[in-house]
């Protein structure tokens, strides 16, 4: 059981057996900078964590060496938003390497970025939010700068009370400044992480657009014969329902479960790193079957000759 009733106190030693596969740091939209994420792993008592920033690997050679320091094990990782079809997903890969293909496609994605934030600044500025590239480059500890650093911007000028205020009313899809970016399909991302060696995850389907388990069954068997081997069962604002739902498809169709809280320190502060919004546990026992898988992949890619 990796959901404790909602009076579970927060108690850290109930982390000891825990672990949270889906962190944010600095080199992406989290608030906290690798080591200092690391830190907070090691303060918490959790097993092992994984770096899974938005479109770089940049943060992960820093966390992995703390790591080693601290006693915590530290899984290098990316995320990647992408797109099936009329749906947006995020695909985590777990112990990618280098490949030109992933590094090619991590640099895409951040150029969309640069395309993207000067139109979400012209618009804010027609709407009466004003804004400088440079203050939105201060919120930013590297160079994806994302939509958290310019709601944090926002409220810095005093724009909106909180970031919530700016996503829901002007930069969450939807809203009066949203400007897509543009993402790679999510079959191609599939690919391109595990040709990279690493094991590719289907993140939290049920915040994703995704309206029902069926959908994301639907999603599941369109990216596994792209070699998508697991599945984001736990997640903070999974319920219940869904954390159950996705465990099925995964026992269903053979894939690793993993769970992580999706921690970005200050830019979502409700969300704590290991517990989520204070009852979520991930059992330390995934990492095995994850491991299993990696080694999987690295055979088979050596006998084909990658
Ligand atoms: P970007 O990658 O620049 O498009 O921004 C996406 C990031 O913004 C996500 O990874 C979250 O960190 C954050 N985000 C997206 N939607 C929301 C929302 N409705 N409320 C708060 N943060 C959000
Ligand atoms: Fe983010
Ligand atoms: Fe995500
Ligand atoms: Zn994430």
């Amino acid at each position: 059981m990796s959901q404790l009733p909602e009076e579970t106190p927060l108690s850290e030693k109930r982390l000891g057996n825990a672990i949270d596969l889906h962190i944010h740091t600095t080199a992406s939209d989290g608030s906290l900078s690798p080591a200092e994420c690391v830190d907070e792993a090691a303060r918490l008592g959790l097993a092992a964590m994984a770096v899974t920033d938005h479109d770089t690997m940049a943060g992960n050679a820093e966390a992995v060496e703390r790591g080693a320091a601290r006693g915590v094990e530290v899984i290098p990782g990316v995320e990647i938003s992408a797109t099936l079809d009329r749906w947006s997903v995020h695909i985590l890969g777990y112990w990618p390497q280098g490949t030109d293909a992933l590094r090619e496609m991590l640099a895409a994605l951040r150029a969309g970025r640069g395309d993207r934030n000067p139109r979400i600044l012209q618009r804010l500025a027609e709407l009466g939010c004003p804004l400088l590239e440079e203050e939105v480059q201060a919120e930013a500890g590297s160079e994806v700068i994302g939509r958290p650093h310019i709601a944090a911007a926002m409220v810095r000028r005093g724009h909106v009370d909180s970031v919530q205020e700016a996503f829901n009313r002007y930069l969450g899809s939807g809203g009066e400044a949203y400007v897509p970016r543009k993402r790679p399909e999510a079959r191609e991302a599939v690919g391109v992480l595990r040709d990279a060696g690493a094991v590719p995850v289907l993140a939290h389907p049920g915040a994703s657009d995704l309206a029902s388990a069926e959908e994301a069954a639907a999603i599941v068997a369109q990216l596994m014969p792209h070699g998508l081997s697991g599945i984001e069962v736990y997640y903070p604002s999974h319920s219940t329902g869904q954390t159950a739902a996705y465990q099925r498809i995964a026992r269903d169709q053979g894939l690793v479960e993993t769970g992580g809280t999706d921690f970005h320190g200050a830019s979502k502060p409700d969300i704590r790193m290991g517990s989520g919004f204070g009852n979520l546990r991930v059992p330390r026992e995934l990492l095995a079957r994850l491991a299993e898988e990696r080694e999987r992949i690295r055979s088979r890619e050596q006998a084909l000759g990658h």
